[in-house]
């Protein structure tokens, strides 16, 4: 079928015709090299000042891998070595040279006293010269790759302990790693100071949790975490070079900051705190070092377009408030002479940083202001992002391309944070669920037959996004269609070659991976997050096990048991009503009688919540103990959906 569309449609694009490979990726096609080199044209992409201070400070570069317990790899410092001379033709140039820039590994001064160990993890380490040792700021995402960073800095700058830790905001990336530099135990010993925003607590336990499953399994297309690394494949995330799937735990905040300038003195250091929550993270920080004559801007600005939407899921963020946070620091970084960040490297020079902080400032106000003024026009989110440029003076500072967020889901964002999901074209107000809509669409083409050929030919002119569309109708009215599948996998490569945005080429990249691979082969394992789960709070649980509950199977019930957890005293009631499970907690002296009493403790129950104690533990652990009906928690639990995070995306069951 594919060999015989290619005859006809030889005259319209060689490109469509590469010999048919059914598992193997396909070479970028003609209208993708010449996007790709008009992007080439358009920038300014060999120009060094980048890569300078990128390389600038460097003392060290490690090499090989950070393995966890079990042997399994966890960081390859190696994997990206492919990344260096000019971008291949299944790269975005401009991503090409992101990419590159943050391959830049290793442990760099910033300048005296404060060094910066990047490429460890998706984030950076900071460490700042104290009186008695280091102040850590933002300890990676993973216990092993924190460990191996910790220990690499000893090795080239001399053995010195914590001082103090500084979380500058409640993305895991930036903390949970903690407990690879300091045991919870040391740092209470110590009294440590651990400096937080205010917020940190909840946000950072509770963000994961209750959509975790969803937001996983899309952050899984998101960092291309199935992806092979190469120019077809993974070449960058954006911010930094990948996520770091290890164990993630936490440290409880000792300082909390609220204030917009909080002075502190931490280990004999003056700093200058700021609150600037609701923006980029619900709770995040930024700081002054007057003496060092430095300022901190955390991930409220970084060398990219940030996202008001992040593609793995998330409620989308404030850009007016973020673009007058970053006002504010371009007045607190009067002074400054380095700008360093939790990501990417830093800025030096006065006249510099006020640039990068105009041009970050401005570039949220602008999508923000023009994005509304389209929605005033009347125009509704894909009409504005389809026809939304940057004017030319941002537009021409790579600082501000969209490597991480993009102005187009960007705009989808605001449009989303004003006027929600709705255009108000009442044809969109009930729209047929997508498999319907696609047997529709199927049968209107003709057939599969007749659908695949006319994706064929979107394919075959390069119109790659019509492509898409039509094969999105044809995979998922045709299942077993596995031309339609070949072909919905070349047109997302295609797209993800041409994507600027590494969330979009790993999105359209992974898409075409599960296509011609299936789904993963291993569930979702909340298990590595057990270190961080302990400090969620037991509410935030129970909120998450509530919305795991089969409503039909619940719908004539009216169960009662009660969770009585022996370490902590607490208790909680569990009842069914109108097929919800709500809870509430007990008082100490309230009597009740429930169908069933459980009685364990907290860690027990964390073992259940992340499916390593099951229903046979439960009765046979000497941890737990049960009052009244076994068989009515057996039914209770029963009702509780046990998913493993594994559904399809680019398919169809
Ligand atoms: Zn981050």
């Amino acid at each position: 079928m594919l060999r015989r569309l290619c005859l006809f449609t030889t005259l319209l694009a060689i490109a469509g015709c590469e010999p048919a490979n059914e598992a193997s990726n396909s070479a970028a096609s003609a209208s993708t090299q010449a996007a790709n080199a008009a992007v080439a044209k358009a920038y300014n992409l060999g120009d060094q000042q980048a890569l300078q201070d990128a390389q600038r400070g460097f003392i060290a570069k490690p090499s090989g891998q950070v393995r966890n317990e079990q042997g399994v790899v966890i960081w390859d410092f190696d994997s990206f070595n492919f990344l260096h001379g000019n971008a291949p033709d299944t790269v975005n140039p401009s991503l090409w040279r992101q990419a590159v820039l943050n391959n830049q590994v290793g442990l760099f001064k910033v300048s005296e006293g404060i060094w910066q160990l990047r490429g460890f993890d998706l984030a950076n380490m900071t460490l700042i010269q104290g009186a008695t040792g280091w102040i850590v700021i933002d300890p990676l995402t993973s216990r092993e790759t924190a460990a191996f960073a910790w220990a690499f800095a000893r090795e080239h700058l001399g053995e010195q302990p914590v001082s103090a830790m500084i979380f500058t905001h409640s993305h895991v990336d930036h903390f949970g790693g903690a407990l690879g530099i300091l045991s919870a135990e040391d740092a209470r010993a110590q009294q440590t100071p651990i400096i937080a925003p205010e917020g940190f607590m909840a946000e950072a336990t509770s963000e994961n949790l209750l959509m975790g499953l969803a937001m996983s399994r899309r952050a899984s297309f998101m960092y291309g975490q199935r992806l092979p690394r190469s120019a077809t494949g993974l070449v960058d995330n954006g911010l930094g070079k990948a996520v770091a799937f290890g164990r993630a735990g936490i440290l409880p905040p000792t300082v909390l900051i609220n204030e917009a300038a909080q002075p502190l003195t931490v280990d004999g250091v003056e700093f200058i705190f700021h609150s600037m929550p609701g923006a980029e993270a619900p709770a995040e920080l930024t700081f002054s070092l007057p003496e060092h004559k430095a300022f901190a801007g955390a991930e409220m600005v970084s060398q990219t377009l940030h996202n008001l939407y992040t593609l793995r899921g998330a409620k989308v963020r404030d850009a007016r408030l973020w673009s007058e946070h970053i006002q504010q620091m371009l007045h607190y970084a009067e002074q400054a002479e380095v700008l360093f960040n939790q990501h990417h490297w830093p800025v030096w020079g006065t006249a510099n940083i006020q640039q990068f902080l105009t041009a970050q400032r401005d570039v949220y106000r602008f999508l923000h202001d023009q994005t509304v003024r389209g929605m005033n026009a009347g125009l509704t989110a894909p009409e504005i992002a389809e026809q939304l440029k940057l004017p030319a003076s941002l537009d021409q500072q790579m600082a501000v391309h969209g490597y991480y967020g993009t102005l187009k889901h960007n705009v989808r964002a605001i449009y989303q944070f004003y006027l929600g999901w709705f255009d108000a074209n009442p044809a969109n107000l009930d729209p047929l669920p997508p498999v319907a809509a696609a047997e529709k669409y199927l049968a209107l083409a003709g057939g599969s037959e007749a659908l695949l050929s006319q994706a064929q030919q979107a394919y075959d002119a390069g119109d790659y996004r019509w492509a898409a569309e039509l094969g999105k109708h044809l995979v998922y009215a045709d299942r077993d269609n596995q031309a339609a599948r070949e072909l919905q996998a070349k047109a997302f490569e295609q797209l993800g070659y041409q994507a600027e945005g590494t969330p979009w080429r790993n999105f359209y990249l992974s898409g075409a991976y599960e296509l011609r691979h299936g789904l993963p082969e291993q569930p979702f394992s909340p298990a590595m997050m057990l270190d961080m789960l302990r400090h969620t709070d037991t509410r935030e649980f129970l909120a998450s096990m509530a919305t795991r509950l089969d409503a039909e199977a619940a719908a004539d019930k009216n169960l009662r048991v009660v969770l009585n957890f022996t370490d902590s005293g607490e208790r909680y009631l569990l009842w069914l009503e109108n097929a919800v499970l709500h809870n509430r907690m007990l008082a100490t002296e309230e009597t009740i009688e429930p169908d069933a009493q459980l009685s364990l403790t907290k860690d027990f129950f964390l073992q259940m919540v992340i499916g390593k104690a099951g229903a046979a533990a439960l009765l046979t652990s000497d941890e737990v103990s049960i009052d009244g009906s076994v068989l009515k928690l057996g039914e209770f639990f029963g009702l509780l959906d046990k998913p493993d995070g594994r559904f399809p995306i680019v398919t169809r069951p």
